[in-house]
């Protein structure tokens, strides 16, 4: 039996299934009918009973002077606060919401308070209250467990979602592959996936099939089928392309050191997204000339505060050190929309895409912000960096961000420590940035084009969201011609401009990009080797006329034919 899926991540894995539930939770905001108020409440008492004694039982292996311990019986005690259970009760019945959006508003207002105390542990508290309440709606929906001990060596991750925090905590040696039920092509979890080089299926119903823990399966993510007890001649044919595609990889290596230049003498610059330290161990055979886009905020979901200046510099240096001399571009936390970082304080937004993140985020949490610029200029001083600001739309945020640089260089003079030069850029990524790059060019060195938020923010659908994949596809008329416009006036003030979105890694649209001016592609660094095969095998007159033709099309159809 095979079910189908979205490939976001390629490859052929063969392993076991393993479901698991993290604290993903299905949010219903609608009202509820008057009926359904009391089973609700009901509902809401008996998962914080549940998760109170879970927490009991978790705690029965700790030595009870631990932190540990401790941390989880503050934790009993807020769920066994009798106040809780009224207040929630309460609230469920006065604005007939369901128990789990209850418990997300009354936990986010509690940590609120929280976070304004002066008290520095308390408001350290705030985070873990955000923890306990997803906690709760997990209980509430029955989906608590994240069990680690189930996975074995070879596993095939079964999941509704994960987000990039939850990633962050999976063992990734044990993890052979990946379905999930939902998430886009450009979803932070797919660009994770791919970028561990580990096969990734989503929008794949496979609750409608019961898939039990342990069952055989094969991940063909490449035709985007998840085999399910395969039988022997399935098996076969799969380990031969597997074979084939090991072998296709292996040929690939004659790119490694060549430069990334078309037939006809044109070059494309071609450059790595890492979004972790241990990423970049895989530069040097990868391919490319340094890297492109540092996602900075992935170094802050596994931790359980945020590194400080030294911590920062340490490991940016560390980073310089491994790309020999190689551009380093890293871009300043962006952090907001499904971007959750456990140890920072994020208020709840109803719609997160849409509120604080990026830039927004580090011009309202300034130590935050200068911490990192000041362990970058620090850096700048060992090797080559360009520094990126995410979700830049409007030229006065620019202009802080800039002041704030100064203002950091002031504070190394006066700390006598020595700093370096920076390039500045901005990342494209709003409809806004595109239209603001002529007032926004002067002040940058060079731009990079977040295609997976610009598709988001042009078409107005969410990244992460399956049910758009097809229709809203990242190449569309309207994407091309917001690329075409940021490229040209780039071109205008002679500024360098680079692609850092998943589009730079699909090999069918290295044409398309090329030949519209991009001068740069970053991309993932399992794809690069195949990005540069296709720049070195094609010619630049071609692409041209190829995006010249794309800038005349109406229909996405068309654009899918012309692209196939
Ligand atoms: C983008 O939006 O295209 C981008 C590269 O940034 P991220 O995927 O991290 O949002
Ligand atoms: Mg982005």
């Amino acid at each position: 039996m095979a079910l189908t899926g979205i490939v976001v991540s390629p490859g052929i894995a063969f392993g076991q299934a393993v479901h698991i539930n993290l604290h993903h939770q299905h949010v219903d905001y609608r009202l509820l009918p008057v009926a359904s108020i009391k089973s609700e409440c009901d509902k809401a008492i008996k998962a914080i009973d549940f998760l109170a004694k879970h927490l009991k039982h978790c705690q029965v292996n700790l030595d009870t002077e631990s932190d540990h311990f401790h941390l989880i019986d503050a934790d009993i005690m807020l769920l066994e606060d009798e106040d809780l259970a009224d207040e929630l009760t309460q609230y469920i019945t006065r604005f007939r919401f369901s128990a789990v959006v209850s418990i997300e508003r009354i936990f986010a207002q509690h940590a609120e308070e929280l976070a304004k105390l002066d008290d520095p542990y308390l408001a350290n508290r705030s985070n873990d209250v955000i923890c306990l309440g997803k906690r709760l709606m997990s209980a509430v929906n029955g989906t608590l467990q994240w069990d680690v001990s189930k996975l074995t060596d070879n596993s095939i991750l079964l999941a509704e979602d994960i987000t990039p925090a939850e990633f962050a905590t999976i063992p990734l040696n044990k993890i052979k592959g990946i379905v999930l039920k939902t998430g886009g092509l450009t979803s932070h979890t797919a660009i994770l996936a791919k970028a561990a080089g580990i096969p990734a299926l989503l929008s794949c119903q496979f609750d409608d099939y019961d898939i039990q823990d342990g069952a055989p399966l094969i991940l063909d993510a490449f035709s985007g089928e998840l085999h399910v007890n395969p039988v022997a001649e399935t098996q076969l044919q799969l380990e031969q392309k597997a074979t084939a595609e090991k072998e296709r990889r292996e040929a690939l290596l004659h790119y490694v050191d060549k430069p990334s230049v078309t037939r006809d003498g044109h070059p494309v610059c071609l450059l790595a997204n890492v979004s972790s330290m241990s990423d970049f161990t895989q530069i040097e055979r990868s391919g490319a000339a340094g890297v492109g886009l540092f996602r900075t905020e992935f170094l802050l979901m596994q931790v359980d505060s945020v590194p400080d200046e030294k911590q920062q510099f340490k490991q940016y240096c560390d980073a310089l050190h491994s790309l020999n001399g190689k551009v380093l571009t890293i871009r300043t936390f962006d952090i907001g929309a499904d971007k959750e970082i456990p140890c920072l304080t994020q208020q709840y937004e109803d719609n997160p895409a849409l509120g604080v993140r990026g830039i927004r985020y580090s011009l309202q949490h300034q130590h935050l912000f200068t911490t990192q610029i000041k362990a970058v200029l620090r850096a700048a001083n060992h090797g080559r960096i360009r520094l990126l600001f995410p979700m830049v739309n409007q030229i006065e945020e620019l202009e802080f961000a800039l002041e704030l640089i100064d203002w950091c260089k002031q504070q190394l003079i006066e700390e006598e420590k020595g700093f370096g030069d920076l390039n500045i850029g901005i990342m494209v990524e709003t409809p806004a940035a595109v239209l603001n790059l002529p007032h926004l060019l002067p002040r940058l060195d060079f731009v990079s084009i977040g295609s997976n938020d610009l598709t988001q923010y042009t078409l107005a659908a969410d990244r992460g969201n399956p049910v758009l994949v097809n229709d809203y596809p990242p190449v569309s008329p309207a994407m091309i011609k917001f690329i075409k416009m940021a490229v040209d006036t780039c071109k205008i003030h002679q500024t360098k401009v680079c692609l850092c979105g998943e589009l730079a890694s699909d090999t069918k649209l290295i044409s398309l990009l090329v030949g519209l001016g991009i001068d740069e592609l970053s991309v993932n660094t399992a794809s690069l080797l195949d990005v540069k095969a296709t720049i070195c095998n094609g010619q630049y007159q071609q692409f041209y006329q190829q995006a010249q033709q794309a800038l005349g099309f109406s229909h996405i159809e068309q654009l899918n034919q012309l692209f196939s």
